[in-house]
């Protein structure tokens, strides 16, 4: 059985447009082929709720690098190890509280004398803006669980804030648009346990992962065949993920690709 683990921005979803159409190709065949496919992301529960909505998706996904695994009720026979009800969900959570690590970015913003802009701060617009999105989205972008983004406003002092944050105890991840701080969550670990759950219901499970940022870097590593999405940061990527395979195209053409040559019609 095929597993599929997937980012969604800049891999599933343009970069610039946000567009999937150009995987619509390889969708159709996941879901005539039955094949588990579940978003891998930095986004909040609403946001992939909305995603999931617009392609279809009806299977468990992982939000907030890593902060939780939602997995629809009944999706697995009997109780999910683990997890808690709720609402339509069984939901395993590895994240810390927001509010904490809020506070853990400010102080090492003070300590290192690194100013940061984070989501907390930041208006309903100016998120619209960075991050390319209609408003109602953004507004869905806001609604943060167990990860901070931020940018960084005084980049040579950078060196400085990611030693401070670690000293807070806390991770920091770059995806496509910002720098993260969270727990000691990462999208590996909660692949690995998604993964783990359905193997222990059907049996052994061929894992396929599918990113194009450093934050995917963990869960990459940790699936049976990294696919690794062209982008600005794919010479950094395959250093850190030997086993990747490049693809040819950015973006969802790439996803296409790839998908369409490892699954079989
Ligand atoms: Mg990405």
């Amino acid at each position: 059985m095929y597993l599929i683990f997937t980012d969604l921005d800049g891999t599933l979803l343009d970069h610039d447009t946000y567009s999937w159409e150009a995987a619509r190709p390889a969708l159709d065949r996941l879901k005539r082929q039955h094949v588990p496919w579940m978003l891998v992301t930095s986004k909040t529960r609403a946001e992939v709720e909305l995603w999931r909505r617009i392609l279809g998706n009806e299977h468990p996904f992982i939000v907030e690098n890593g902060g939780a695994a939602f997995l629809p009720a009944g999706y697995l026979p009997g109780p999910v190890r683990g997890s808690e009800q709720r609402d339509a969900y069984e939901v395993i959570e590895w994240g810390t509280p927001y509010g904490e690590l809020v506070n853990s970015l400010q102080m090492a913003s003070q300590s290192s004398q690194c100013r940061v802009r984070g989501f907390h701060e930041m208006t309903v617009e100016e998120v619209s803006t960075l991050c390319q999105l209609p408003l109602e989205q953004a507004v869905l972008a806001t609604q943060r669980e167990y990860d901070e983004p931020f940018l960084i406003l005084d980049p040579d002092r950078t060196g400085a804030l990611v030693e401070a944050i670690e000293q807070q105890g806390r991770q920091w991840t770059r995806g496509g648009r910002f720098w993260h701080i969270l727990g000691a969550n990462d999208k590996a670990h909660a692949v690995k346990a998604v993964g783990a759950l359905f193997e222990e219901v059907y049996g052994p499970v061929i894992t396929i992962g599918l990113g194009d940022g450093l934050n995917d870097v963990p869960f990459l590593n940790v699936v049976a065949s990294p696919v690794l999405i062209r982008s600005p940061y794919s010479a950094e990527l395959k250093s850190r993920v030997p086993r990747g395979v490049l693809t040819d195209l950015p973006g969802p053409a790439g996803w296409n690709d790839a998908l369409l040559r490892m699954i079989p019609a």
